[in-house]
């Protein structure tokens, strides 16, 4: 079949939307799904600061929701009409797997960033029959339609507004899967984030509704408005730094930290607002060595990175819709909606902070 695509040619290049064909239909065990929308993450942008490990040319996209169009085989638990969310891949088999660990799959880089399953290679070509990379993060959903594992694929409420729940396959995932599987937020905890972006928020969201205290710090005064109208105590990340004002809003310091910037520097003013025995979570990539400055990690604070939220999307998924459903986890707030034809806008709203989180419409419905 031959579907509309944005496809990524080179690292530098912006998208373009073409024809792209997939040779067969879903094999056993995967379902083919017609996406509604697809949220774009941090990580598709990352690609292009790949250094050549992610393959082009691909169809990038891990946030995708649709409806299933075909299952392959009986054993997919899913059927034709199912609204589903698509998340990360995992092999199913490993220990990590094994132990509803999947974001820490042994296979996880490699079926999500750097090639995907090498049998999906050759069915999935551009318009001239040129091969594109494989699947990324099991899905390549920028498209009108993704071949998916259905192992990826979380069927939710018909319902819901389906265009607009891709992001809690991953990047809302992982803000609001930090707060309640990593570290198991609860009434009278307090909790700072760092980085009023997409996950950022989404913990502010969560770590609310699980009745703790949330305080957000950014450098975009914007940024922090949003985070305060998700209750957020808003501090600016502004020289000598927030850690002192964070323990004077919280009696002393917060219990737990979550950074979503990866700079350095902040990271230190998040161990200095822990309280003793606080937690540190990390979601970025780190770029270069950390340094740790001295007694920050003193009286039994930790620090760890969480990769997707220590989630299984089967399971926090279906909890994020129902929080959604109860007023508790307003995450459209964050999202603008864009035609997937204005890929290359979105990405430049999403560059420059003008947008949280964009999401692509493949037919170019808006919100
Ligand atoms: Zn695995
Ligand atoms: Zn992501």
């Amino acid at each position: 079949m031959r579907f509309g695509a944005a496809v990524l040619r080179a690292y530098e290049d912006p998208f373009t939307v073409e024809e792209v064909v997939l040779a067969e239909g879903p094999a056993e065990g995967e379902v083919l799904v017609r996406i509604a929308g697809c949220g774009m993450c941090r990580t598709d942008l990352a690609v292009r600061r790949s250094a050549g490990r992610s393959p082009l040319p691909a169809v990038l996209g891990h946030e995708g929701s649709g409806v299933v169009v075909e299952t392959g085989g009986t054993g997919t638990g899913l059927g034709v009409g199912d609204h589903v969310v698509l998340s990360f891949d995992s092999c199913g088999h490993c220990r990590n797997c094994l132990g509803a660990a999947p974001a820490y799959c042994d296979s996880f880089a490699a079926l999500n960033l750097f090639g995907g399953r090498r049998e999906h290679a050759a069915r999935f070509t551009d318009g001239a029959g040129a091969a594109l990379a494989p699947r990324w993060f099991g899905q390549s959903s920028f498209a009108e339609y993704a071949l998916v594992p259905a192992r990826n694929a979380v069927r939710v409420d018909p319902a819901l507004p389906l265009e607009l729940l891709g992001p809690l396959g991953c990047g809302f995932l992982t803000g609001a899967g930090a707060v309640f599987n990593s570290f198991g937020v609860g009434p009278g905890d307090t909790l700072a984030v760092f980085g009023a972006g997409a996950v950022g928020l989404a913990a502010v969201m969560a770590a609310h509704a699980a009745g703790a205290v949330t305080v957000a710090v950014d450098r975009h005064p914007g940024r922090l408005a949003l985070a305060e109208r998700l209750h957020a105590l808003p501090v600016l990340a502004a020289p000598p730094g927030p850690a002192d004002r964070i323990r004077r809003l919280t009696g002393g310091g917060v219990t737990y930290a979550l950074d979503t910037t990866g700079s350095a520097a902040l990271i230190n003013d998040a161990l200095r607002s822990l309280r003793p025995t606080g937690r540190l979570g990390l979601v970025a990539r780190l770029h270069d060595t950390l340094p740790l400055e001295t007694g920050t990690l003193d009286r039994g604070r930790t620090i760890s990175h969480i990769c997707e939220g220590d989630a299984v999307p089967g399971l926090l998924i279906p909890r994020l819709t129902a929080l959604w459903q109860a007023g508790l986890f307003p995450f459209d707030q964050l999202i603008r909606t864009y035609p997937l034809a204005d890929i290359n806008k979105a990405e430049h709203d999403c560059d420059t902070g003008r947008v949280v989180k964009p999401v692509l419409v493949p037919d170019g419905r808006r919100h």
